[in-house]
């Protein structure tokens, strides 16, 4: 069974063809010298999760879900921290003195020759994927840790002198070793393992808070002594390119920060308050992070049916609206990821750049060098282009420029700001866009919302009152779930969110109507009688399936 070439295997279990094996083995002759694992998970023909399963089987050792194991911290730490990120490996469990180790590279006996002399127990391996094993040493390890940062670097504050300083000193190593710096990376880290999209540092007059945004909502991180609050801030200014001296006008910035083996991308913005500098940062989907698959995004098949039909149409807008946060970029990226061929200009012109996709053209807004959205715009139409992409239509000049580029022959997509579909037709027109070219040009509307998915560790079933099954839009009772709250979920009671959507396609009736000027409520009333289906209703639905709170759809129907 060893001998059996793991590309076999996986052509045995179904998961790929014999035609894909030799794809990524042509691919991987190409790379010179990456491993086929590697290659294949670059082209997305299997996860992580599958492969390493095939893999431990084939090693004929057992495979581990480290998401969702239960680690202990004693057994965890019987392997120092160095040691674990060196292998990428975590300890499991111990009986008597055997300790099961789950890694990702099983086969580096160099590994388990070392783990046996640290640990003086002998190791068993289970296998687990490097991005499993690298989010618990960073879990595990961190823990604990901070507290000890936050007070060494409020102790050291007084004597140590000042950033600036240290950084004119061009002492690389004294700046890493500064507590200051170990504290701006350690918040940085932290937020991301909690699964925050946002970090506020917030200046009172007697303490700095931090607080971080998980799952669309502000929590606590911590609250640290004033005292800290300037050298904290004047750390983040110096990582993302700001001027340390100006501290009375609004500034941003970009910088990256590598945790547990993920590229993190942020952008960070400070803005002057009454007690000093606020900074807000943007933990943004990191650099060399893939493109989602649209069918990986949360869309319900009927949805996706005629999402996808929008993508083939050759000319037209395809506009993708919702509040900020809302992914619609992320949606934008998946529908270009999947319509984008080597046949065809694809030009996308943005602010920022939040991806780098391969094979795409991908221009950069800067306003202060006059690189604005309409002049991107008006140079891409004469790179001739099939395909654009605009970041954002945010004034009447780029949306009639778009339109003016749908109605000649191109595919353009791209975000508006509104609340749901119907509206952004009036929206457009309010602009000051013609109705007869919106009409012309529409291809369809995605709107979309983010909606919180129940932690499957904790949610809590009960049967639904009449007023929530009329609010459903079903007979009742039937069962559904509350957030509770347990340490997998941060006591929030949700892990995780989920897109919903509202698609309205364009048709000849509906063209007319919009041509003739009608308001949102007829839109949308034609829009529905044409099979689109409400945000609501798939809140509704997630509802029933046991996946989101009632709380949420509450959430969703009225505070549009
Ligand atoms: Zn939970």
């Amino acid at each position: 069974m060893k001998n059996i070439p793991i590309g076999q295997h996986l052509i045995e279990k179904g998961l790929i063809t014999e035609e894909q094996l030799q794809q990524v083995l042509a691919k991987q002759k190409e790379s010179k010298g990456k491993m086929f694992g590697d290659v294949i998970l670059e082209m997305k023909l299997v996860t992580e999760n599958q492969f390493s399963e095939v893999l431990a089987e084939r090693l004929n050792i057992p495979f581990v879900d480290l998401d969702k194991a239960v680690l202990i911290p004693d057994v965890v730490k019987r392997i120092p921290e160095d040691t674990a990120r060196k292998y990428n490996c975590i300890a499991l469990n111990k009986v008597g003195r055997r300790l099961t180790v789950a890694t990702s590279e099983p086969s580096n006996f160099y590994a388990m020759e070392d783990l046996r002399v640290v640990t003086g127990c002998s190791i068993n391996f289970s296998m687990a994927t490097k991005g499993a094993v690298n989010r618990a040493i960073g879990k595990m390890y961190s823990a604990g840790q901070t507290d000890s940062i936050v007070e060494e670097a409020t102790k050291q504050k007084e004597e140590e002198k000042s950033l600036e300083d240290l950084a004119n000193e061009a002492s690389n190593d004294r700046i890493d070793n500064a507590p200051i710096v170990k504290l701006a990376s350690t918040i940085v880290a932290d937020s991301f393992r909690k699964e925050a999209t946002d970090i506020h540092i917030e200046p009172f007059r007697d303490f700095t808070k931090i607080r971080i945004r998980v799952n669309g909502d502000l929590i606590e991180l911590m609250t640290l002594s004033s005292a800290l609050h300037v050298a904290l801030v004047t750390r983040f200014k110096i990582l993302s390119g700001m001027n340390i001296a100006e501290k009375r006008i609004p500034q941003d910035g970009r910088m990256s920060q590598v945790v547990d083996g993920t590229n993190l991308d942020l952008r960070v913005s400070n803005l002057p308050m009454v007690y000093g500098e606020k900074v807000v940062i943007r933990i943004l989907a990191t650099g060399d992070m893939s493109v989602r698959k649209i069918t990986d995004l949360g869309m319900t098949e009927y949805n996706y049916q005629r999402f996808a039909a929008c993508l083939k149409v050759p000319q037209g807008v395809v506009l993708v609206t919702g509040p900020t946060g809302s992914g619609k970029s992320t949606t934008l990226y998946a529908a270009l990821g999947e319509i984008a061929k080597p046949n065809l200009n694809v030009i996308t012109v943005e602010d920022p750049v939040e991806k780098k996709v391969e094979g795409i053209n991908q221009c950069q807004i800067n306003e202060k060098a006059g690189m604005t959205f309409d002049a991107a715009l008006r140079s891409i139409l004469r790179q001739d282009p099939d395909i654009i992409m605009v970041g954002e239509m945010r004034d009447a000049e780029t949306a009639e420029i778009a339109i003016r580029a749908a109605i000649t022959g191109h595919l353009v997509l791209s975000t508006i700001h509104t609340n749901d579909a119907a509206s952004t037709v009036t929206r457009l027109v309010d602009m000051g866009v013609q109705a007869y070219m919106v009409a012309t040009s529409l291809i369809g509307i995605v709107a979309q919302r983010l909606t919180k998915v129940l932690c499957p560790d904790c949610k809590k079933k009960r049967m639904s009152r009449p007023d929530e099954d009329e609010l459903m839009g079903i007979d009742g009772p039937i069962e559904v779930y509350e957030p509770v709250g347990c340490p997998h979920c941060n006591n929030t009671g949700y892990r995780g969110r989920t897109a919903i959507h509202e698609i309205l396609l364009s048709t000849p009736e509906m063209a007319q109507l919009i041509t003739r000027g009608a308001k949102a409520d007829e839109i949308q009333e034609l829009a529905s009688q044409q099979g689109c289906k409400l945000l609501r209703d798939n809140v509704s639905l997630l509802v029933q399936q046991g996946k989101t709170s009632m709380d949420e759809l509450i959430r969703v129907t009225y505070a549009v």
